[in-house]
This record gives C-alpha cells, structure tokens and sequence, in this order.
C-alpha cells in the first residue's frame, strides 16, 4: 500500500478536530484529519447547541456547606457523581476543588475573554462558507430564575456581564410570556434573556457541514483508529483499511479520547470527564419554543431542535469508560413537564456525551513538550461548540508561526508542569 505523507494529520473530527484541520489547509498545511467514527458524532452531535458568546464565567466546583454536602451526598440533579468510579475521579475531583478559588477563576476568565470575543465570528465564517448559516438562530437563549436568592446572584452576574461589555437583560413574567407564550412563567421569580449568543437546531449537521467544507477546500477525511499511530522515521504513521498516511506532526483533538492516545505516549495530564445526557421529546398542542432556556436550579437546557425538543442534562463525573447512570435526565423529565408541554419520547435511551475538562476550566491548546511533533487542541469542557471554531484557528495559527489572534500562554499544556515521560 502507498503512503500517503501529508503536513499534518488531525487525530479526531469532533467540532475542535475539524475546525483545525480546516484553518490549517488555510494557512497551507496539506492535513488529513482521522476519526474511528463519522465527522460530528459524539460529544459536539450531542450538545444543546448554544454558541455561548457571554459563557466567559468559568464553572467551578460548587461552594458553601449545604450545596457541598449536597453533592458528597450525591443528591442534587444539577450535579453527582458516578459512585463506581469515585476512586479513579478523586484526584481530579481534589485538582479541581482546589483550582475552584477566587484567584484562578480570576485568571480563567480573562483567559476565556479573548477566544468568546472571536466565537461568533469564528462560527460564521465557517458556516458561511459551508453554505449552513440555517441552522444557526440569533435570538439568544434564556435562563430561568426559580428563587429570589437566586436572582440576587443572578444580578450580580449581569452586572459583571455588562462591566465586560456583554449583553444580558433580566426580564420578569410578562416579558418572559412575550419571548416565550408557551413556557410556564409561574414557576419563575424572573430570567435573563442572554440576546448576544446563537443557537443551532442540529449541532451534529453543522459540525457535518465544516467537515463537508473540510473536503471541498482540500483536505481528507479518513476513518482510523488513532490508537494505532506509531512514530518512525521522523513520521507519525498510521495504516487504516484504505491506505497508508505518514506526517511530520498531529494535532490531538480527540475530545474526551485524547488522553487515552496521550497516555500510550507517556503524557500526563490532569483531564477530568463531565459526562451529560439528552433525549428527545414531541412538543405536545402545536406548542412552540423559539430559543433554549436553561432551568438553572435543576442544570438542565430545552432546546429546540430540528429532531423535536432536546433536554440535555447537567453534569455527571465518572470515569470515561464507567457504566451509563442515567439518573439525572430521568429525574429532569417531569421538571421540563412542568414547563413546557411534551407528549412522547423519540428516543429509544438516553444519548450520553462526556466533556473534557481541565481542573481551571481551560483547555490545552498548544505543542507538547512530553511527545514528538505533537500539538494539543482538547478540554473545552462545557464550551467546545462554542470554541471550536475559534481554537482551531489559534492552534493553526501557532502551527504555522503566523501571528496569533490571542496569546496562548494561558493555554500551553505545560501549565500543569512537566507532562512527559
Ligand atoms: C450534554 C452536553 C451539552 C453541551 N452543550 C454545549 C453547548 O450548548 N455549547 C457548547 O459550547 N458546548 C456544549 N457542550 C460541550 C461540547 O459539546 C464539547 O466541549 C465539544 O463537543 C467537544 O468537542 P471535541 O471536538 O473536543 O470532542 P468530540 O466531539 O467528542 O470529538 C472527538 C472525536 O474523536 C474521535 N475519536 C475518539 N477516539 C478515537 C480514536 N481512537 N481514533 C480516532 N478517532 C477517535 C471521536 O469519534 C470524535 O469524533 C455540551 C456537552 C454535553 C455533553
């Protein structure tokens, strides 16, 4: 079989693989990209579809007594944990607890400022050309507010929010029944309308979309199991049932994968998993939803999309390979009932997904010190739809030496110290 040599090759085509690989072919890299599966079908097929443009606030691990013995008793459905896999998830639970004080946060938030200043743009530019800007919708998304404590935090963000120059407008009962007539406004003390953000009623066709774009700008999709790449020669190399590829350097961005590719390499890094859940349901008497909302007490977003109503559960830490406990999304259910009305389900079982997540809520973006020729792009966690396309193109932009949109420093692997051997 001939071997195909090529500038780079992009190991997994999740919304964070393939907007790389595609700003690389742009900046002049020949790039393969490889998935085990199709382009688009795990975590960024899964997700509610926001385009979090104000989601700059990093979510750190819970405080205050009651809601911390809350979670230890796993009996909130915001949040648990998976009991089985309690072992294997306690350093990162401790990594993360104690990265959740007020000076990271502090420092997250500026990270993040940069790469959601450039989210919307960086999402149009790719749908545009990828002739899918309809699945995009630009009426923002709502959260609900149930309790008077909760509104007075809720202020406080909004007030920040706009000290950041983002958009968020709290609107009580009767503007809620103007945005939303068929949500039931009782159950709420108030919402905040964030206007700014985009929503996408089929996350999984739009990342199928760039991946089209992917392909008619160039590039190569191959299906592969970047388990088997190996290194010789001065190439990485993998074999697949349709050819031979061989290239200088990959870019990881294997999503919630990229350690399993990263620990055969020798590589540590502190990754933690967030797992969530979605089904579908029929909205039930024509009722009608033009924008998801976010029932915060309860961690869970409605979401209109193309397949009928998504709830998408809150988080769930476990191990990556733990059992599916899908407790959450089956307590969330009468909750959305009561909101909104929903006839059946169109889903045999839950779908399940997993965020990849870093103990300060940023990602790695960056060369590798610990492995050869190796750039990372992963750990989006909760926001790797709406970064996506963003971080594929700074990672390009340090691949190639070009001037940088951003500086990358808060996101180097190496910020964890030393990741290799
Ligand atoms: C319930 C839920 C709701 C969410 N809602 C939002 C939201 O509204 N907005 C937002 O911004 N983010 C949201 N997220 C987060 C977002 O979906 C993720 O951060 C994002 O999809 C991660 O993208 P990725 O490309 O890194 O990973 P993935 O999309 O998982 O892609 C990884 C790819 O690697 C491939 N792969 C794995 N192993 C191998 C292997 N051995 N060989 C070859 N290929 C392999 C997989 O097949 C996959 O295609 C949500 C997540 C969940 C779970």
């Amino acid at each position: 079989m001939a071997t195909n040599v090529v500038d780079v090759m992009v190991l997994g085509a999740g919304i964070v693989g393939i907007s790389s690989a595609i700003h690389l072919q742009r900046q002049g890299f020949a790039t393969t990209l490889v998935d085990r599966r199709g382009a688009g079908e795990e975590t960024s097929f899964g997700n509610a579809g926001i385009i979090q443009r104000e989601g700059v606030h990093p979510y750190m691990f819970p405080s205050g007594f009651c809601k911390l013995i809350a979670y230890a008793l796993n009996r909130r459905i915001d949040a648990r944990y998976h009991v089985g896999s309690l072992a294997r998830i306690a350093p990162f639970l401790w990594r993360y607890w104690r990265a959740s004080n007020s000076a990271t946060v502090r420092q997250t938030l500026q990270a993040n400022l940069p790469l959601f200043a450039e989210c919307l743009e960086a999402h149009a530019e790719l749908a545009c050309a990828a002739r899918s800007e309809t699945l995009i919708a630009k009426h923002g998304w709502i959260r609900l507010i149930r309790n008077a404590r909760a509104l007075a935090e809720t202020e406080r963000e909004i007030s920040e929010l706009k000290e950041l120059g983002l958009d968020a407008c709290l609107v009580g009962g009767k503007e809620l029944r103007e945005l939303e007539p068929d949500i039931d406004a009782s159950a709420f003390e108030a919402a905040v309308h964030h206007r700014q953000p985009w929503t996408v009623s089929d996350p999984g066709a739009l990342v199928k979309s760039y991946a089209s774009l992917f392909v008619e700008e160039g590039g190569r999709i191959v299906q592969g199991d970047a388990l088997k790449l190996g290194r010789s020669g001065g190439y990485w190399r993998l074999a697949t049932a349709v050819c031979a590829i061989a290239s200088p350097q990959i870019v990881v961005a294997l999503g919630p994968w990229s350690m399993d590719f990263l620990k055969q390499h020798g590589v540590r890094l502190p990754m933690g998993i967030k797992r969530g859940y979605h089904c579908h349901f029929r909205p039930a008497n024509g009722a009608v939803l033009h924008r998801p909302v976010v029932d915060e007490a309860y961690g869970y977003v409605l979401a209109p999309m193309t397949r009928g109503m998504r709830i998408t559960s809150g988080i769930e830490f476990a191990a990556l390979d733990a059992p599916r406990t899908p407790v959450q999304i089956e307590q969330l259910i009468p909750r959305a009932r009561e909101i909104f009305p929903l006839a059946e389900s169109l889903d045999a079982q839950p779908w399940m997904g997993m965020r990849p997540v870093f103990p300060d809520m940023l990602p790695v973006i960056g060369k590798l010190s610990g492995a050869p020729a190796t750039w990372v792009n992963f750990g989006h966690g909760h926001h790797g739809f709406t970064l996506g396309p963003a971080t594929g193109k700074l990672l390009a932009q340090l691949v190639a030496g070009a001037p940088s949109f951003c500086d990358p420093e808060p996101y180097r692997p190496a910020r964890f110290g030393k990741v290799g051997h």
